[in-house]
This record gives structure tokens, sequence and C-alpha cells, in this order.
């Protein structure tokens, strides 16, 4: 079991890893974090929960909302619907690459990565950014059983800079047909990327993937764990699925979050960040983990 594994130790040794790596300079919250803020929770099937660290801490999901976004739509419109507007392909270029745009003649290659994030933002349903993110955590917290909120100082964070890279991949998705209204499905995906909570609400929703539930079709939480498998750790994908093979989800907040099928969830957050903009001490602890308890 999960819980035998996780120690003081263990979380000391994430810390030491955690200093290689380095904090987002673009959002200007994200790059103010502590980087010795480490938090890690575990769910079990029987909603067993255990958690240590900074488990107060509050952070946004970023990417992490990135699959949950994926199991709404595919519950709202089907899959057909959802896989005529963003591909299932592993990339293995940056999250926010738009080389992968050119090479894909401007369809998004799957729904881990900025543009097919950004594709999906725009198909939810609402007049404005704030109403469709609304619509998109009420069903989340109902399904889940979790508390996540929309962090204004966040969202606020993240428009004090422009994105020079999301504004450049919705004019391409725009150009080629993929996306009506450009500034709305933006801030849409601003706002939903700034869905907050603590590692519990993060678990908890990392537990909805590996059950299920009455409401959801089983096949669509089958689809979205795949996906997180191939790509959801960005150009790292491959790699960590050869080495753990978990479905995982990382963001640029640091937070992680891993499924250990008919086990449960464990989820991280870590800042710092390597190359690829995963959490250093956050995989190294699912790894270690996984290695255990596997
Ligand atoms: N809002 C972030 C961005 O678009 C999310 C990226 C991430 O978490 O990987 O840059």
């Amino acid at each position: 079991m999960v819980c035998k594994v996780i120690s003081s130790d263990l979380i000391l040794q994430a810390q030491d890893k955690a200093k290689i790596g380095q904090l987002p300079d673009y959002i200007p919250w994200l790059s103010q974090a502590d980087p010795n803020g480490l938090a890690i929770a575990f769910i079990s099937l029987d909603n067993q929960l255990e958690s240590h660290g900074n488990i107060e801490q509050i952070f946004p999901l970023m990417s992490v909302i990135k699959p949950f976004v994926l199991l709404y739509l595919l519950e709202q419109l089907g899959e057909e619907l959802v896989f005529k507007k963003v591909g299932q392909n592993p990339s293995n270029l940056p999250f926010n690459s738009l080389d992968q745009l050119e090479i894909d003649n401007g369809f998004p290659r799957n729904p881990m990565i900025n543009s097919g994030a950004i594709t999906l933002a725009s198909l939810l349903m609402g007049e404005n950014g704030f109403n469709r993110c609304e619509k998109l955590r009420f069903w989340l917290n109902k399904q889940a059983g979790c508390q996540l909120f929309l962090s204004e100082t966040i969202l606020n964070s993240v428009r004090s800079l422009p994105n020079f890279r999301n504004q450049a991949i919705v004019e391409k998705l725009t150009a080629k047909g993929y996306l009506e209204n450009p500034e709305l499905a933006l801030d849409t995906y601003n706002h939903i990327c700034c869905l907050s909570g603590t590692i519990i609400d993060l678990v908890r929703l990392g537990l909805l993937l590996v059950k299920g539930s009455d409401l959801i079709l089983a096949k669509h939480c089958q689809i979205v764990r795949e996906i997180m498998t191939t790509c959801g750790l960005y150009e790292a994908s491959a790699d960590f699925a050869q080495k753990v093979g978990l479905p995982t989800k990382s963001g640029v907040s640091g937070a992680v979050l891993t499924l250990i099928p008919e086990q449960g969830a464990i989820a991280c957050y870590s800042p710092p960040l390597d190359a690829q903009g995963n959490s250093v001490a956050g995989l190294w602890l699912v790894e270690h983990i996984a290695s255990l308890i596997c």
C-alpha cells in the first residue's frame, strides 16, 4: 500500500531533489511560489486519504485541468465531436509549441498541450470565460467531491504579462478554422487554468478518473487515462510511460497527478520545474512510489 511508503524521510529527499528545478518566470504568481513548499496526498479506492507536507497550500491546477476538460466534454458532446476538434497522438515538442501546429497543418495534436486544450476550452458552453469555467467547476466539484475555486488573484497574475506563445497558437488555430472566437477561447482557457485548490482537492479529482462514477461513462474515463499516459507530461511523456507507465498529468504550477489503476490516486505539489516544465520533486516522488507499489 502507498501509505506505508510515504515517510518524512521521503519528503526530505524530494525537497532536496527540487533544488535543481526552476520556477517558471512567465506568470508572476508562480515565479513567487515557495520552492520548498511540498505536499503529497494519496487516496485509495475506498476513500482513505493520507497527506503530508503543506496540505493547506492553495495552488492553481494549470495544465492539470486539461484531462478534466476532456472528460467533461466527452460527457457533454460525445467522443465523435470532441475528436473531430482535437487529436489523440503524443507530441514530442513542448506544451506550447507552434512547430507542432505547423507539422500538423494547424490541427491540435492532443488535448494535453496548449493548442488542444485551448480548442477544447472553446467548446465549453456559456456566454463568457467566467461562466464557462463556473459550469466546469460546479460539475467537477460535484462529481469528485472536491472544492475547486477560481483564484482571481492568479488569473490577474496570468493576465498581467502577455503570453505571446498562446496568442500565436490561437491565431494559427483561428486561421486554420479550428477556432471561431479566439478571444473567448483564450479567456476561457486562462480561467480554467486558474481553478485552484489544495492537494486534497487534486487527489480527489484523480480518484474520479480511477473509479469513475455512476453518472460518467466508464469508457470516457478510460480514454482520458490513456491520453494522460501517452501525452500527460509533454515531451517527457514517452520516457515516463516507459519507466513508470501510469497515467500522469503535470502543470506549470508544480502540480502532478498520477492514477494507480485499481488502487487510487497520488497528487504532488512542488513548484520547481525541470526543463520540460514538470515538477522535479513531483515526478521523482511518483516514480519512487510506483517502483515500490506497482
Ligand atoms: N496556463 C499555462 C500556460 O498556458 C498552463 C501551462 C501548463 O500548466 O503547462 O502556459
